[in-house]
């Protein structure tokens, strides 16, 4: 049972001293270029917090992944921006 920090992490340190478990690792270029989580050290924060810390305060949405692959912060979660109308202003941005 573990989170896991994706690559559109932008390595903004925020989440790191949230951890109860000093689970996150911090990136290490060109080895591992973001934040990564260590597996056998995250407990989804369960017994220590009602939410997991590091997605909490992670301002990417889609940055922390459950076991399932879903992300904690989902699109629109955080910037309140409904996903559809995020791919209708891409897709306008592009096409100028
Ligand atoms: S869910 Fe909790 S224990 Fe796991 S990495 Fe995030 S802050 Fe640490
Ligand atoms: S808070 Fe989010 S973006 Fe910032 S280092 Fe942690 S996972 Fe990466």
């Amino acid at each position: 049972m573990a989170l896991e920090i994706i690559e559109s992490c932008v390595n903004c340190w925020a989440c790191q001293p949230l951890c109860p478990n000093d689970a996150i690792m911090a990136a290490n270029p060109p080895e591992f270029p973001h934040f990564l989580i260590v597996a056998d050290k995250c407990t989804e924060c369960l017994g220590d917090y009602a939410e997991a810390q590091c997605a909490s305060i992670c301002p990417i949405e889609g940055a922390i992944l459950n076991e399932l692959g879903e992300a904690l912060n989902p699109p629109g979660s955080l910037t309140g921006i409904p996903p559809a109308r995020w791919a209708a202003a891409q897709a306008e941005i592009a096409a100028r």
